[in-house]
């Protein structure tokens, strides 16, 4: 391996060496087509190929039931914020379940569309999420289209550790999950949800691809005004190419989807690998936080996402030299979101765990000389 920075950005984000390497090589040459897979048509068998292995890869890698459709979009997050409800309120009635920055903007944009009621408010008296409310106290209306959450709240640094069960809560509404920030981190329970979107820009690949996994029943009932690009029954007709799709970025998303197929870690294969250095990561991070008295992470244990960590110096005024000495030692985009402040060390799939080791040492190191 070379020895290129650790770099904590929330997204976009890091992308597995091996692939940026593979992707680098294979930049002027697809397999000997003479084509770059940025030149070819979305239509020939050489993005076929490519287009239908990461279908079926991506089902394999999540255990995606028969009965839910993979769909390839643009528009990221924000986009889906909007796609969502255009396709699944029928203009009714929906609710939302705010546990942070992300599902608060759900919420707001799909006011736009929908009769919105916030199921459940997790912000503190400080207007601070740094819990989740327990799912027997959400208020879900008997005739909701579909319930909103978002499972890992990048900025808050949230995250669900198991998906709620709407059935037990006497919901029959779909579970709608944006997952943005941790798909591929840890393993679905499908049974539970309705349909789950997320960006690939963090755990995925490049920005410009949005997936979208949506159970068949939920096609269908988009309201009149949606763009038919944007409606999911026309895409899933279509096989994610009534339009151009993000050919390219499908294409790096392919190659982590084989990435993760590969990955090894503690005698585990794949996803189950990658989860457990996910949680070693976390644990690690989590640990070396809750020792210092230089630096705090704010959020209650069982809430604590494996994917965003925020943390915060207790005397703010280090901020900058700790940024600076990070980066002086090749830890890069550490910076907390605007809105929340203090650090944010993002550690998606592709973060291996030296560069957390890195971090810890830094951060102890920090501690020393101004402890
Ligand atoms: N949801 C979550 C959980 C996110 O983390 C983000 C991006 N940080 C978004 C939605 C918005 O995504 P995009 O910028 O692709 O619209």
């Amino acid at each position: 391996a070379s020895h290129r920075p650790f770099n904590f950005s929330a997204g976009p984000s890091a992308v597995p060496e091996e692939v940026l390497t593979q992707v680098a090589a294979e930049m002027l040459d697809w397999q000997g087509s003479g084509m770059s897979v940025m030149e070819m048509s979305h239509r020939g068998k050489e993005f076929g190929s490519i287009h239908e292995a990461a279908l079926r890869n991506l089902r394999e890698l999540l255990q995606i039931p028969p009965n839910f459709r993979i769909l390839f979009m643009q528009g990221g997050g924000l986009g889906e914020n909007a796609i969502v409800p255009m396709n699944l309120s029928r203009g009714g009635a929906v609710d939302v379940v705010v546990t942070g920055a992300w599902s608060r903007k759900s919420a707001g944009e799909a006011r736009r569309y929908a009769d919105v009621k916030i199921a459940a408010d997790g912000a503190n008296a400080a207007g601070r999420h740094e819990s989740i409310p327990p799912a027997a106290s959400w208020q879900i209306r008997p005739d909701a289209s579909y319930v909103h959450l978002c499972s890992n709240e990048t900025i808050d640094g949230l995250e669900f550790q198991h998906l709620p069960d709407l059935k037990a809560l006497g919901s029959d509404a779909p579970l709608v999950v944006d997952c943005s920030s941790h798909i591929l981190s840890r393993t679905v329970d499908w049974s539970k949800v309705g349909l789950a979107f997320a960006g690939a820009q963090k755990n995925v690949g490049p920005a410009g691809l949005t997936l979208v996994v949506v159970r068949e029943d939920l096609l269908g009932h988009a309201l009149p005004i949606c763009p038919s690009a944007f409606n999911y029954q026309t895409v899933a007709d279509n096989n994610s190419m009534f339009n151009t799709p993000p050919t390219f970025a499908i294409y790096v998303a392919g190659l982590v989807f084989e990435w993760i197929q590969r990955f090894q870690y503690a005698g585990k294969t794949g996803l189950a690998a990658l989860e457990q250095r996910n949680i070693d990561k976390a644990t690690l991070l989590y640990q070396t936080l809750d020792a210092s008295s230089l630096f705090e992470n704010r959020v209650a244990p069982e809430a604590r996402s494996r994917m965003n960590i925020p943390f915060f110096l207790r005397d703010e005024r280090l901020n900058d030299d700790f940024l600076a000495g990070a980066r002086a030692r090749g830890l890069l985009q550490l910076k907390g979101h605007k809105s929340v402040g203090g650090m944010r060390a993002s550690i998606y799939n592709a973060m291996p765990l030296e560069g957390v080791q890195a971090l810890v040492s830094y951060l102890k190191d920090f501690e020393t000389q101004h402890g």
